[in-house]
């Protein structure tokens, strides 16, 4: 199974699809690219809500 997240899900024009084989690769594979190309910092990405809004809209295939 694939674990999928877009980044165009979050709200942005931007064509990154993060994916991994578990939530938590896919979380961890999401939060290396917004660091590096949307500029979110640790603390943000650590914060619970994010970590709760970003889980919806994870996709399994
Ligand atoms: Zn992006």
């Amino acid at each position: 199974m694939t674990v999928t997240l877009a980044c165009k899900d979050t709200g942005t024009q931007c064509p990154y699809v993060a994916r991994g084989e578990t939530d938590n690769e896919v979380l961890m594979d999401a939060g290396q690219h917004a660091k590096a190309v949307h500029g979110y910092t640790d603390e943000q990405l650590n914060d619970a809500k994010m970590i709760a809004d970003l889980k919806k809209l994870i996709k399994k295939e």
